[in-house]
C-alpha cells in the first residue's frame, strides 16, 4: 500500500513543526512519500520563506532526505505562488506547486483564504462574488503557462470560507463555468491537480478542494489528480485521506499521480490504502 503527501510547510514558513519532527511523523504513519512545499518568497506576504531562510529550509531537507532514506523516500518542494518569486525545477527543487493566495482588487493583495471578513471584503470591492471568481480563476489560469509548475495548488482556494454556500451556490452554473474554463486551460498544459484536505484540517471545510462536481468534472476532462493534506501540523499529516480517497473513488477516477524521485508516475488507486 503507497501512501504519499507532497504539500508539507514547517516552522521554515507557517507551519507548526521542524523537518525532523515531519519526517517522524510520517514514518509514524506509515508515509511512503514526504515531499516539503515550503511558501517561496513573496512580497506581498509575511509567511513565506525570504532567502536566508530557504537555504537552510533545503539544507535541512536534503539532510533529512539522507538520514532517513531507509524508511521514507523524502522530497524537496516548493510552494510558489503566482505573484511571488519564479523557481527553476531541479535547481534544486524536485518538484514545484503552483498556487493563488492573492487577489489584486482596488489597487491591494487581498489574501483568498485569510478569514471570511476578508473574502467580504473582496466581494465588496468586485461588486460579487462571480466578478471575484472571474478575477481568481484568471490569477489560477497562468500557472498554466509556468513550465516549472507540476501541480496546481488548492484549485478553487476562493472557496474556503464557502462551506455555508452563503458567497455562491456550489452548483451556480456560472460560477461553474468560470472554474472549469480554467481547468481546461491547466489540463492542457498537463498539470497535476492536488486534492487537497487543508482546510479540512483547519476546520472550515468538511470536503476538500477542489469541490466534488470540479472533481468530477477534471475526471472527465482526464485531467491527473494526487491526494495532499497541504499539512501544517504534523497530527494532521493524512487527515481526511479515507474520506477523500472514497470521493475521489465516486468521482470516477481510477489512478492517482505518484512521485518517484524524478516525475510523476500513475498508479493504480487499489495501490493507494489509509
Ligand atoms: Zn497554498
Ligand atoms: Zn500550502
Amino acid at each position: 500500500m503507497f501512501k504519499q503527501n507532497l504539500h508539507t510547510h514547517s516552522l521554515y514558513c507557517d507551519g507548526k513543526d521542524t523537518i525532523e519532527e515531519m519526517v517522524q511523523e510520517a514514518i509514524s504513519r506509515n508515509f511512503d512519500v514526504l515531499g516539503f512545499s515550503g511558501h517561496g518568497y513573496c512580497s506581498i506576504d509575511t509567511y513565506s520563506m525570504p532567502f536566508d531562510k530557504m537555504e537552510k529550509y533545503i539544507q535541512d531537507v536534503q539532510q533529512a532526505k539522507e538520514k532517513y532514506k531507509d524508511q521514507i523516500s523524502i522530497y524537496l518542494g516548493i510552494e510558489q505562488d503566482v505573484l511571488g518569486k519564479r523557481f527553476e525545477k531541479n535547481d534544486p527543487f524536485d518538484y514545484i506547486i503552483g498556487s493563488v493566495h492573492f487577489v489584486n482588487v482596488a489597487d491591494q493583495y487581498l489574501a483568498v483564504d485569510m478569514d471570511k471578513n476578508t473574502t467580504e471584503k473582496i466581494v465588496e470591492f468586485c461588486g460579487d462574488f462571480l466578478t471575484y471568481a472571474k478575477v481568481y480563476y484568471e490569477e489560477v489560469k497562468k500557472i498554466a503557462a509556468m513550465d516549472e509548475v507540476d501541480i496546481v495548488g488548492h484549485v478553487d482556494l476562493l472557496t474556503k470560507f464557502n462551506e455555508d454556500e452563503s458567497f455562491i451556490r456550489f452548483d451556480n452554473l456560472d460560477y461553474l463555468a468560470l472554474a472549469k474554463e480554467c481547468i481546461d486551460e491547466l489540463i492542457k498544459a498537463n498539470k497535476i491537480f492536488e486534492v487537497n484536505t487543508g482546510a479540512i484540517a483547519r476546520g472550515y471545510r468538511k470536503s476538500p478542494y477542489p469541490h466534488k462536481t470540479l472533481l468530477e468534472y477534471i475526471h472527465q476532462k482526464g485531467g491527473k489528480i494526487l491526494l495532499n493534506s497541504d499539512c501544517h501540523n504534523r497530527f494532521k499529516l493524512d487527515c481526511n485521506y479515507k474520506e477523500s480517497l472514497e470521493l475521489i473513488k465516486e468521482c470516477g477516477f481510477q489512478s492517482m499521480m505518484a512521485f518517484d524521485g524524478k516525475k510523476f508516475v500513475e498508479k493504480d488507486l487499489d495501490e493507494f490504502g489509509y
